[in-house]
C-alpha cells in the first residue's frame, strides 16, 4: 500500500490502532503530522495517490449484502422449525437484515465457548444468542441495547434431596455440576467461588443448553446452571426438572458486536433498531410469543404429555401429517386438538357419546360421511375436515391465528353459540373478530341477562375458553418439541438471493 510502505520519513503514529490493517485501506487520521498530511492531501488531490477513507463497519456490510451473526440453537435464540429457521433471535437478526437490505447469514459455532472468537476473527459481524452483558465480556466485544433480563437458576431433578442454597452446594461432596464451558455461568461461578472455596463445577463443550438440561434430566448430572428464559420453556419439556434458586443478580442480556475502534456504525444501527422495536413494543411480543407458555404450568399434565408423545402419537403422527395435508392446517394444531381430545387415546368415549381420538359424534362423523369414528385414521381425518368447515366459515378478513381459534371455538360449542358470542362481544364495544375479545365475552352466555339476547341461548361459554387455552398450550409445547425436526444442518444460509 502505497502509504504505509512508500514514504521515506512517514511515521506511524502513536496511536496505531487508528489506522486500519494494512490492505484494508487508508485513513487521513487528525494525527498524521501536519506537514506529512499537507502533503499527503496535495498528493491526493493531483491524483498522484489515491486514498480513499475506509468504508464504516456498517458500509461494509451493505457492500458484502450479507449481515453475519452467530447465534446457538435454542428454542430461546434459534432453530429450524418445520416450517425453517425461527427463534427469537433469529427474527431479530433477520429484522435488522431486512432493514439493511441484506441477507442474513445465521450459523452457530461447534461450541458456545467459541462464540465471541467468531466476533473477534470477524468472521461474524454480531453474536445474537440470547448472551448476557459481562465484565469479562465488555473488556473483549461491544454490546447493543440489552433487551432482556434474566436470572441464573439453578436446576436439579425432582426426587433428588432438595438444596436450597449456594453454602448446600458447595458442602456437597461429589457433586456433578455442569454448566456451558464460555458461558456467563462459568464467570459468575468463578466470582462466587471467592466466597465459597469447596464450589465445583465442569464446563462442558457442547453448542446446547438443552444437552446439559437432559445431562441432569437423565442423571448424568446432578446440577446444571441456566437461564432463566432457558428453564421456562425447558420445564415443558422435561417436567421432571426443577429450579431450585437463583444464584445472583438478574442479568442483561444483549447482541454482542464486533469491536471496531472509532467505528461506532454497527453499534449505532443496532441501538437505533431496538430503540425503534422497543417505541413499538414489538419486542416483548416477540419473546411473549415464543417464551411464555400459553395457560398455567401444571407439573401432573406435562409429565402425562411428554409420555404421550413418546408413547401415543408416534402411531398417529403420519395420520395427522396426511389430515393437515389435506386441510392445510398445520400438522402439530391437529394433534394438539386430538390431544385436548383424546390424550391421543383411540378408545376414549365421553359420558355424551363422543367418541375415538377426535371425538366426534355420532352426527358429525353421518354428516362427514367417516364409516367408523373409533379408527383411529377416519376420526382424524374427520376431525380435520370438521374444522376446515368451520374455518372456512369465519369470515376471510379475520387474520391468523384468530380465524383458527375462533374455529376451534366453533368446534368445540358450536358455530350458533360462538356467532352469538361475537354478537355480544360487539355489543360492549368489543371486537368481534379478535379471539381475545370473543374469548372474554363467551362466559357471559350462561348468565341470563347476556344470554337471554341472544338468538341460541345458553351455553357452557367457559367451555370453549378452556378448550382453546389447552389447545394453544398443547400447540405450543409440540412446536417446541418438534423443533429443528426436519432439517439437521447446523448452518443455514437465508436472505435475499440465497436460498436455505
Ligand atoms: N446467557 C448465557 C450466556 O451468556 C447463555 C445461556 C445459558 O447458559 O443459559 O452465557
Amino acid at each position: 500500500m502505497a502509504l504505509a510502505t512508500g514514504g521515506g520519513g512517514w511515521r506511524k503514529p502513536a496511536n496505531a490502532g487508528r489506522y486500519t490493517p494494512a490492505g484494508a485501506g487508508c485513513r487521513l487520521g487528525a494525527e498524521a503530522e501536519p506537514s506529512l498530511r499537507h502533503l499527503l492531501i496535495i498528493l491526493a488531490c493531483s491524483g498522484l495517490v489515491t486514498c480513499s477513507q475506509t468504508p464504516s463497519l456498517l458500509a461494509q456490510i451493505q457492500a458484502l449484502g450479507e449481515l453475519r451473526v452467530v447465534t446457538r440453537n435454542s428454542l430461546t435464540t434459534y432453530y429450524v422449525g418445520l416450517e425453517g429457521p425461527m427463534g427469537p433471535e433469529y427474527e431479530l437478526a433477520r429484522g435488522l437484515a431486512d432493514q439493511l437490505g441484506v441477507g442474513l447469514y445465521i450459523y452457530t459455532p461447534d461450541s458456545f465457548d467459541t462464540t465471541l472468537a467468531e466476533l473477534i476473527s470477524n468472521r461474524a459481524h454480531v453474536a445474537a444468542a440470547g448472551l448476557t452483558v459481562t465484565p469479562a465480556r465488555r473488556t473483549r466485544v461491544d454490546f447493543g441495547p440489552p433487551y432482556g433480563e434474566v436470572y441464573p437458576q439453578l436446576v436439579q431433578r425432582l426426587g433428588a434431596p432438595q438444596v436450597r442454597s449456594l453454602e448446600a452446594l458447595a458442602a456437597l461432596e461429589d457433586v456433578r455440576l455442569q454448566v456451558l464451558a464460555g458461558s456467563s455461568h462459568v464467570e459468575l461461578l468463578e466470582r462466587l467461588a471467592k466466597l465459597h472455596p469447596t464450589l465445583h463445577w465442569e464446563a462442558v463443550q457442547t453448542v446446547d443448553v438443552d444437552e446439559l438440561l437432559s445431562r441432569v434430566a437423565n442423571g448424568d448430572a446432578d446440577f446444571t446452571l441456566v437461564d432463566s428464559s432457558e428453564f421456562q420453556v425447558a420445564r415443558h419439556l422435561y417436567p421432571e426438572l426443577r429450579a431450585v434458586f437463583d444464584v445472583g443478580e438478574p442479568e442483561p442480556v444483549a447482541w454482542a458486536l464486533t469491536r471496531r475502534r472509532n467505528d461506532p456504525s454497527l453499534r449505532e444501527a443496532v441501538s437505533r433498531y431496538f430503540a425503534a422495536l422497543e417505541a413499538e413494543a414489538e419486542l416483548a411480543g416477540l419473546f411473549q410469543r415464543y417464551l411464555e407458555p400459553v395457560g398455567d404450568y401444571d407439573y401432573v399434565s406435562t409429565r402425562a404429555f411428554v409420555t404421550h408423545f413418546d408413547t401415543r402419537l408416534p402411531k398417529y403422527r403420519d395420520y395427522f401429517h396426511a389430515a393437515a395435508t389435506e386441510t392445510g392446517f398445520d400438522w402439530r394444531l391437529l394433534a394438539a386438538v386430538g390431544y385436548q381430545e383424546s390424550h391421543w387415546n383411540p378408545k376414549a368415549v365421553s359420558p355424551t357419546g363422543v367418541r375415538g381420538i377426535m371425538m366426534l359424534t355420532q352426527r358429525t362423523a353421518n354428516a362427514l360421511e367417516i364409516e367408523d369414528r373409533v379408527d383411529p385414521f377416519q376420526s382424524i381425518m374427520g376431525g380435520a375436515r370438521y374444522l376446515a368447515q368451520q374455518h372456512a366459515r369465519i369470515p376471510d378478513r379475520i387474520p391468523e391465528p384468530d380465524r383458527t381459534w375462533l374455529a376451534l371455538a366453533a368446534y368445540n360449542i358450536g358455530w350458533g353459540h360462538l356467532e352469538d358470542a361475537r354478537v355480544l362481544t360487539e355489543i360492549n364495544g368489543a371486537d368481534p373478530d379478535s379471539w381475545a375479545d370473543v374469548r372474554d365475552h363467551l362466559p357471559l352466555l350462561t348468565q341470563r341477562q347476556w344470554y337471554s339476547r341472544v338468538r341460541r341461548g345458553f351455553a357452557r361459554g367457559w367451555q370453549p375458553v378452556h378448550y382453546v387455552d389447552n389447545i394453544q398450550r398443547y400447540y405450543q409445547v409440540l412446536q417446541w418439541m418438534t423443533a429443528g425436526e426436519q432439517i439437521a444442518e447446523e448452518e443455514l444460509i437465508a436472505g435475499p438471493g440465497r436460498s436455505p
